[in-house]
């Protein structure tokens, strides 16, 4: 059992919501295992994510859902649900998720959503192409030009940080330009989850010794436990 719906009350207040979905249609990410709460059975998708979406209340005009996958992985009658809900509470904006390869669709949310602010959060969980699709498998590359493409398209980016294979380096330079494209970021740092990738406790220390500052910074959210927002699966 886990919890799917949490406040996030001190820096972007906002509800969030874990919702269930269809698998990831891309599901190969080497540190991944969000995928296990996926389903196929659209019925009980949409009977345990109707359950969470009672919970909000609207109070701070602010929903962020996430589905372990991306918005498009959402059944239609869980997106209906969410846009009955955000009309009935005056939710005013709204964070999604999106996998890259949907990067040309996200218009599709935007006109569903018409009226409201929409925030695509993506999964870069590193700007070293090489390191992305080597050692975290995630298959795309970007340049300078994608950069300034997604930095409009998208609100903020995830970064995967302090893994073994990583350097200082690689990490500054990741939060760097995180910060000059988007308008947010947030900095996962990773905990063994039985996948191949596993932690760097000496980059963790080193992290953690330099960069806790970052937890004033508005633009960033620092997820230092994966378990920090409140809403996870076990
Ligand atoms: S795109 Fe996201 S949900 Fe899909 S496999 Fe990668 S990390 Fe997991």
């Amino acid at each position: 059992m886990g919890i799917r719906y949490n406040k996030i009350t001190d820096k972007h207040q906002r509800e969030i919501v874990l919702l269930k979905s269809f698998p990831c249609k891309y599901g190969k990410c080497s540190f991944c295992n969000y995928i296990e709460d996926n389903s196929t059975d659209e019925n009980e998708i949409d009977k345990v994510n109707f359950e969470v979406l009672k919970e909000i209340t609207g109070e701070y005009g602010v929903l962020e859902v996430i589905n372990s996958g991306s918005v498009f992985e959402i059944t239609k009658n869980t997106l209906a649900e969410i846009k009955r809900i955000v009309k009935e509470k005056n939710i005013k904006t709204l964070y999604f998720e999106i996998y890259y390869g949907y990067i040309k669709r996200l218009n599709e949310i935007r006109d569903y959503f018409d009226g409201v602010e929409i925030r695509f959060r993506m999964g870069m969980e590193t700007f070293d192409n090489g390191f992305r699709i080597g050692v975290y498998n995630k298959n795309f590359k970007v340049n300078e030009k994608d950069l300034e493409f997604l930095g409009k398209e998208l609100y903020s980016v995830c970064l995967l940080i302090c893994t073994k294979g990583q350097t200082k380096a690689m990490i500054k330079s990741d939060i760097e330009t995180a910060l000059e494209y988007f308008k947010g970021v947030t900095i996962n740092v990773f905990i063994d989850n039985g996948t191949i990738v596993k932690r760097d406790n000496e980059l963790v220390k080193w992290f953690v010794e330099n960069y806790s500052y970052l937890m004033d910074d508005d633009r960033v959210e620092l997820l230092i436990d994966n378990k920090d927002l409140g809403v996870f699966e076990q």
